[in-house]
């Protein structure tokens, strides 16, 4: 893995670039007409470990509710602005960290320009720079043929010429997302030879369920790999719950999370012994419960027979072995204990990760 030599730039309280690891964003369902949920829902993602928040801001009557959430939250809250250049001016005044326009429809440069000059009475807070296939502008759509990633590229290209050379701002970020995993990786390789600018990566309309989260992943582990990641959101047809957790187990993969637990179990096959898939389930539901990717690094296997099992999972923490109506119980790939019973088994191993994670007692065997 590499990691791209982006400039840092402020957000609110956060710094990024500048070969940080990569930090999750999310974005609020909630209007801001309704700010006392709006906040509730900020909030949560702020306890599961994710302090970047956006939120739509859809008219004028949604300033008052943006000042309030701004002054609640305690992360940092970026404004998303869509055609209407006025409201991003009077968000900047508001007391959020950043703001996300896309210039494709905000109405010319010299609104552009207004934007950045009001960017500038703030220096903590940022611009993102947003580019997707869905808002290209007609010349370009036109040239191309459709929203191809040289077209994302080239709107884009457009606009950090004019950020940087013209207006002389540098306070930045730029996303270019598309749908599709080829277009939006080429099109970030492509920016990334001719900016320094931080990038925020993402799929956008990537779905819901299992083939979002998927379609996501392939998506930005590519980019991780080619350290073009400063901030990600994995963008789902989902509560925003669903979106961290997703991004916290792509982190995770990638060995960008510090601590964590990760749960490392077999296929099964022939040899097993036992119900390994329900074992399974209940583990990941009390990882999960337990907000895995808060805790300190822990390695927990399940192996489906004691032949083969203790072996493969020799770098684990510890982890039980599924036999014959028994069960091994092992830690750093020694025995420690042998059980008849195989529910009892697997209550001690929750007991053990409940004292190393110093959770409150978990029922034991
Ligand atoms: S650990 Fe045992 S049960 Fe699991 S896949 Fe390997 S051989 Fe099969």
């Amino acid at each position: 893995m590499t990691r791209r030599a982006s400039r840092e730039i402020r957000l609110g309280k956060s710094t990024i670039g500048g070969g940080r690891p990569p930090l999750i964003q999310t974005m609020i369902t909630t209007p801001l007409t309704r700010p006392d949920e709006a906040f509730a829902e900020a909030d949560r993602g702020l306890a599961l470990g994710c302090r970047i928040v956006r939120t739509a801001v859809r008219s004028e009557a949604e300033i008052a509710g943006l000042t309030e959430l701004a002054k609640r939250f305690g992360g940092d809250l970026i404004a998303d602005i869509h055609f209407d250049h006025r409201l991003a001016l009077a968000a900047i005044g508001c007391g959020i960290a950043g703001v996300r326009f896309n210039p494709g429809n905000i109405g010319g440069k010299d609104r552009v320009a207004q934007i950045v000059e009001a960017a500038r009475t703030r220096p903590d807070l940022a611009l993102r720079i947003g580019v997707n296939a869905g808002s290209l502008e007609k010349d370009i759509l036109e040239k191309h043929g459709g929203p191809t990633a040289a077209a994302l590229v080239e709107s884009t290209r457009r606009w950090v010429e004019y950020l940087e050379r013209d207006l002389k701002y540098l306070n930045f970020k730029l996303s270019v997302k598309s749908h599709a995993v080829p277009e939006t990786v080429e099109a970030c390789r492509a920016l990334a030879a001719f900016t320094d600018a931080p990038f925020h990566v993402g799929i956008t309309e990537a779905g819901g369920g299992i083939g979002g989260r998927i379609r996501s992943a392939a998506g930005i582990a590519i980019l991780l790999h080619e350290g073009l990641v400063d901030t990600f959101r994995v963008s789902l047809t989902a509560p925003i719950e669903d979106e961290i957790v997703t991004g916290m187990h792509i982190l995770k993969a990638y060995g960008l999370l510090d601590g964590g637990g990760e749960i490392v179990s077999c296929p099964t096959c022939g040899r097993t012994h036992g119900t390994l898939f329900a074992y399974h389930d209940k583990l990941e539901k009390f990882f999960d419960e337990h907000r895995w990717w808060l805790r300190p690094r822990l390695t927990v296997a399940l192996m489906g027979c004691e032949v083969n099992g203790p072996g493969e999972a020799k770098e684990a923490d510890l982890g039980i072995a599924l036999g014959h109506g028994s069960a091994l119980y092992f830690e750093k790939g020694s025995l420690v204990r042998k059980f008849d019973d195989q529910d009892a088994a697997f209550a001690h191993l929750l007991r053990r990760i409940g004292e190393i994670w110093q959770l409150s007692p978990v029922k034991g065997e």
